[in-house]
């Protein structure tokens, strides 16, 4: 018997009125779990299988396969399904960590993370652009892919009036040393950007989601954590097109 805590990041329908559940929890990293016979009428792990469910779940482990016993819910955020934009963009969270987090290495701060996140997007007291970028930016930090915004990479200037932030490699280039070069995958960066980036890759998580951030700059922030992301993982996100049209569509 195994007990621990993990959030339900997918939920996929099996015959039977079974599911499989991916789960991203605090000790096996992401494993998947068979839950039986849960979706029939009064079943009593019914809504712990549901996806956006954080809960201590009991487990057995039969021959290398996880099978659901019993939950306890710590924290549900099914009220997600209730808004549109804001389900599109936690199904984005759940779409990334399905594709990067693995099974058997367990990564407190990135569980932290989303479950920080969820529970802001819930609570509706953050600009939800605000806390797309900083899932993305924050994800690359706990994952091994924190960009180096110490200073330019090669004359370490601080600050620069005309900073060009390298998406592809995760550094940056004041105005003297980025010379001539094709500036595709690059983003200027402000000094207020540049405070950005640093406040979300690398303050304490429990400051993290203080950070104010002018309405006119959330633009900026994200399409640069977005491309990061998108650069670091070379991959794109199905979810992630979908939130970019509900919010295009506006
Ligand atoms: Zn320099």
């Amino acid at each position: 018997m195994l007990t621990l805590n993990g959030l339900v990041l997918r939920e996929r329908s099996l015959k039977d009125n079974d599911k499989f559940l991916d789960i991203l929890t605090d000790t096996h990293g992401l494993i998947e779990v068979c839950a039986k016979g849960v979706k029939k009428p009064g079943s009593k792990n019914a809504s712990v299988s549901q996806a956006f469910c954080y809960a201590k779940y009991c487990l057995s482990d039969t021959g290398g396969r996880y099978y659901l016993n019993s939950a306890e819910p710590i924290r549900t955020f099914f009220e997600l399904s209730g808004d549109m934009e804001k389900f599109a963009l936690a199904s984005y969270f759940s779409e990334v960590l399905l594709y990067i987090a693995t099974q058997e290495k367990p990564n407190n701060e990135v569980l932290r993370l989303i479950l920080n996140c969820l529970h802001f997007l819930c609570l509706g007291n953050r600009p939800i652009l605000l806390l797309k970028s900083i899932f993305e930016l924050r994800l690359m930090s706990e994952t091994g892919y924190t960009p180096n915004l110490i200073g330019c990479c090669e004359c370490y200037a601080y600050t620069s009036d005309d900073m060009q932030f390298d998406m592809k490699n995760g550094r940056m280039f004041c105005g003297h040393c980025i010379g001539p070069r094709d500036l595709a995958d690059y983003y200027p960066l402000d000094v207020n950007l540049l405070h950005y980036l640093r406040y979300i890759a690398l303050t304490d998580m429990e400051r993290l989601f203080s950070i104010k951030v002018r309405k006119e700059y959330l633009g900026n922030l994200n399409e640069i954590t977005e491309r990061y992301c998108e650069l670091r993982l070379e991959k794109q996100f199905n979810t992630l097109n979908f939130f970019k049209e509900l919010i295009n569509g506006k």
